[in-house]
Formats: C-alpha cells, sequence, structure tokens
C-alpha cells in the first residue's frame, strides 16, 4: 500500500491512499515496457489492457525483426512474454477498457466498464488501429495473406504477387520495399494521382518492379487457407479485373486510439498525441508512448523504446514530487 505526502504538491490535499504511482493504459510493447520499468522502480503500477490485451501484434504471426529472438517469434507469444515480465516485478493488469478519464482531477480518475481507479500519473498507450477496406473478406483473410505492415510480414512473400492498397507515404514506401521480395508488386489506388511526397512517388516510379492500377478499388480478396486471388475494381466505369495476388497490403493510414481523451489532451489534425519533451502530454503528470503519438516508425521496438521513455520520465516526475513510496 502506498504512503503519500500529506502535503502532496500535485493535489494540494491529503493523497488517496489507493491511488496507483501510475495507471498504463494500454498493452502493446508500449504499455508492457512502460510497466516493468515503472514496477522495477517500484511504483504501484496498474495496466488497463483494453479491448485487444497485447495489442496489434496479437493479431500478427511470426515476428522476425525483434531483437533478442534469431529464429522469430510469434507476436502473441511475445505480448504474453512481456506481459509475464511486468507481472513478474508487480505490476497489477486489468482486462478492461478504459472509457473515460478525468485527468482535471488530482489524483486522475481512470475509468473503465468494471472500476474507477485513481492514479499519480498516467501512459497512455493506446496505440493505433490501421484503417481498413471495409470488405468482408478483409477479415477473414487478416493473417493469411492480409497485412497491415510491410516491414513485419514482406519476407513472408517472397516470390510472390503482392498487391498494395493505397497512395501515401506509407503505401509507396512499402510497395517499394515489397519488391525486394514479390515476384511482381501491384498498387492499387483509388484515385489517379498520388497524396505521396514527391521523393517516394519518383522511387516508386522509377521501380520497374510496380505497377499502378489507378482508379481502382479492392472489391474481393478469394483464396483457399490464404489469399490466391483478388478482384480490383475501376471506379469509374465498374469494370471488374481479377489478379493473382499471395499478399495484399493494406496500407491506407491509421486512426490513432485518443477519441477518450479528446478535450483534456492536445491531438494533432490526425488525432495523434502532441507531445513535448520526448514522452509529456500538455498535463503534467500524463505521458504518452507508442503508436498513440508516433506515425512515423510505428513498430514493436520503438513502441517499446517509447515505453521505456515514458516509464523513466513518470519515475523522475514523481519523485520531483516526492510522490514515491
Ligand atoms: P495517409 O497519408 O493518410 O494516406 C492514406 C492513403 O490511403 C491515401 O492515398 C488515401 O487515398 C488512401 N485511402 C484512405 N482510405 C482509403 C480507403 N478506404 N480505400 C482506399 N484507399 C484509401 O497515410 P500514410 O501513408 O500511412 O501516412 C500517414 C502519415 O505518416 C503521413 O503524414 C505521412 O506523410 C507520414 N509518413 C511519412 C513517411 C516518410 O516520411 N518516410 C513514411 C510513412 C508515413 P486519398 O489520397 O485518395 O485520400
Amino acid at each position: 500500500m502506498s504512503s503519500y505526502s500529506a502535503d502532496d504538491p500535485v493535489s494540494n490535499k491529503p493523497a488517496a491512499s489507493q491511488a496507483y504511482d501510475v495507471v498504463i493504459i494500454g498493452s502493446g510493447p508500449a504499455g508492457y515496457t512502460a510497466g516493468i520499468y515503472t514496477s522495477r522502480a517500484k511504483l504501484r503500477t496498474r495496466i488497463v489492457s483494453g479491448t485487444l490485451p497485447g495489442g496489434q501484434l496479437m493479431t500478427t504471426s511470426e515476428v522476425e525483426n525483434y531483437p533478442g529472438f534469431p529464429n522469430g517469434i510469434f507476436g502473441p507469444e511475445l505480448m504474453m512474454n512481456m506481459r509475464q515480465q511486468a507481472e513478474r516485478f508487480g505490476t497489477c493488469i486489468v482486462d478492461d477498457e478504459v472509457i473515460r478519464v478525468d485527468f482535471n482531477k488530482r489524483p486522475f480518475e481512470i475509468t473503465s466498464h468494471s472500476e474507477t481507479c485513481e492514479a499519480h500519473s498516467v501512459i497512455i498507450c493506446t496505440g493505433a488501429s490501421p484503417r481498413k477496406l471495409g470488405i468482408p473478406s478483409e477479415e477473414q483473410f487478416a493473417g493469411r495473406g492480409v497485412s497491415y505492415c510491410a516491414t513485419c510480414d514482406g519476407p513472408f512473400f517472397k516470390g510472390e504477387d503482392i498487391v498494395v492498397v493505397g497512395g501515401g507515404d506509407t503505401a509507396l514506401e512499402e510497395a517499394t520495399f515489397l519488391t525486394k521480395f514479390g515476384k511482381s508488386v501491384r498498387l492499387v489506388h483509388r484515385r489517379a494521382s498520388l497524396r505521396a511526397s514527391k521523393i517516394l512517388q519518383q522511387k516508386a516510379f522509377e521501380n520497374p518492379k510496380i505497377e499502378f492500377l489507378w482508379n481502382r478499388v479492392i472489391s474481393t480478396i478469394e483464396g483457399d487457407r490464404k489469399v490466391g486471388a483478388v478482384t480490383v475494381k475501376d471506379v469509374e466505369n465498374g469494370l471488374e479485373q481479377r489478379l493473382p495476388a499471395g499478399g495484399i497490403f493494406v496500407a491506407i493510414g491509421h486512426e490513432p486510439n485518443t477519441a477518450i481523451y479528446k478535450g483534456q489532451i492536445d491531438l494533432d489534425n490526425k488525432g495523434y498525441i502532441i507531445l513535448k519533451n520526448h514522452t509529456a502530454t500538455n498535463i503534467e503528470g500524463v505521458f504518452a508512448a507508442g503508436d498513440v503519438h508516433d506515425f512515423r516508425y510505428r513498430q514493436a521496438i520503438t513502441a517499446g523504446g517509447f515505453g521505456c521513455m515514458a516509464a523513466l520520465d513518470v519515475e523522475k516526475w514523481l519523485t520531483e514530487r516526492k510522490h514515491r513510496r
């Protein structure tokens, strides 16, 4: 049980004994890494895991680029290991979804479906979700040919016909990257011009392995146990064309999971959390880590790194305010 200073300079009132030193919202690599660090630093730590405990890696297959696993590791196994590592140092993990936060109160109030808990500090690690095409067959083949991350899954598609969907920087970077593995790479874009930066466009146009299918959308994905073909539809004349495809990379953007923080935490125009001094939000004592603020790197290892940074910043912030046990 924590014992906090009665002249708590943060809340300006006797601190509630039940308040956690830190509540971490979200349980991807950022959340679990933050939990490992804060609980190991003897901070009373609670992780509220969210609807998909373990985050995006729970829906991927093998992870080959996470250091320390020379033969690769399955995403769910990696996340279970991280969870157990956080629990080993005393992190309390609750599999629930946070539905409301009150950062105007001190201690902060975090409400999930089953409870409201109090926290002297918070690390937001709720990540981002890849935008989906929204066609029925997409979900059926997720992890069986349909991927949302070329860096993660590209090497599994050696010698395959690959389709990339999207016209932004990510789609072009991924299409270029995937030419290292695929027999062919077709980029399907819903318009006749790209949103991506000119330099990435030029690189992709100069790559003889990339074929551009303009004004097209994917209407159906087919296959047996894994993806075997796609049907693309011309948005102008409605004509459909069936193409062989062993892999489909959907690169149409991400949506940061920040809806519940709107009005309290500063967000950019796409909804990503704006940070200052590496991990601090506009609210003192509220920090953020991982894809919820980082739209550029979006890797398990970078999210974990940000989680570590946020945990160290929380520890320092609490120490400075005599909040330590
Ligand atoms: P984005 O810039 O939002 O582009 C998304 C693309 O997907 C757009 O071309 C969009 O088409 C298309 N799209 C959206 N919804 C669609 C749907 N339902 N069906 C079909 N197509 C759809 O996303 P992003 O490429 O992931 O980039 C996100 C941010 O990260 C950007 O700010 C980007 O500059 C940055 N980024 C930078 C780098 C780099 O600097 N190297 C690399 C990656 C990402 P429309 O164009 O028709 O809207």
